[in-house]
């Protein structure tokens, strides 16, 4: 799947910009500098994809990934970071309440998780909204290379402690680095078996 071709279709930033729904779609969420970039970079091999949706006048978009003809990878903005002024952060619930809802074709979001930090706040609202629209999501940890083993266990009981409560979460959590390479071929296999 991802060994072909992978490029930026466009970032959308109200609902007539999305494209069409015509092919499995997954997103990937997470908050600002959990290493979803990364993560994205490492998963697809392209160094600079992700950075697009880094750039500063990316960052609030939707931004749409085509692989190999298909399957849309969509990142959606990382949240709970910049104070953003209240009309945009809700400009922006709107919006993403209103992809999360509308969108036939996308088949699970990936929610990522500091392997550090656990699940916080602006993550239990992302949660949310993914139970609402009910889109399957699962959970990813990012860089697990930064923390010890017991640690990791420690966080991941949270992480399942939470998720407990949410219809919408699928059980199995993938554990990654992106800087080590680690649980990278897990996920391709998992956003391979979807169907
Ligand atoms: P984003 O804001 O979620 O897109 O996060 P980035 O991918 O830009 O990563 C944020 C910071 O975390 C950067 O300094 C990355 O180098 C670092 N980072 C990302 N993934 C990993 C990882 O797996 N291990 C380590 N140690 N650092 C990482």
């Amino acid at each position: 799947l991802f060994h072909g071709e992978i490029d930026f279709l466009k970032g959308v930033v109200a609902m007539n910009g999305l494209p069409p729904a015509d092919r499995m779609e997954i997103c990937f969420a997470g908050r600002s500098n959990v290493g979803k970039s990364s993560l994205i970079n490492a998963l697809t091999g392209r160094r600079a994809l992700a950075r697009t949706s880094n750039t500063p006048g990316r960052t609030q978009e939707i931004n749409f990934f085509t692989v190999s003809d298909g399957l849309y990878l969509v990142d959606l903005p990382g949240y709970g970071f910049a104070k953003a002024p209240l009309p945009v952060v809700e400009k922006w619930q709107r919006l993403l309440r209103a992809y999360l809802t509308g969108r036939q074709s996308l088949r699970r979001a990936f929610v990522l998780v500091d392997s550090r930090h656990g699940v916080k706040d602006p993550d239990e609202e992302i949660m949310k909204e993914l139970d609402r629209a009910a889109v399957t999501f699962q959970v990813v940890m990012t860089k697990t290379d930064k923390v010890k083993a017991g640690e990791l266990d420690k966080v991941l009981d949270q992480v399942r402690q939470r998720l407990a409560k949410h219809p919408a979460a699928f059980p199995g959590i993938v554990t990654t680095s992106s800087q080590k390479g680690e649980g990278i071929d897990t996920l391709r296999a998992v956003i391979a078996g979807l169907d």
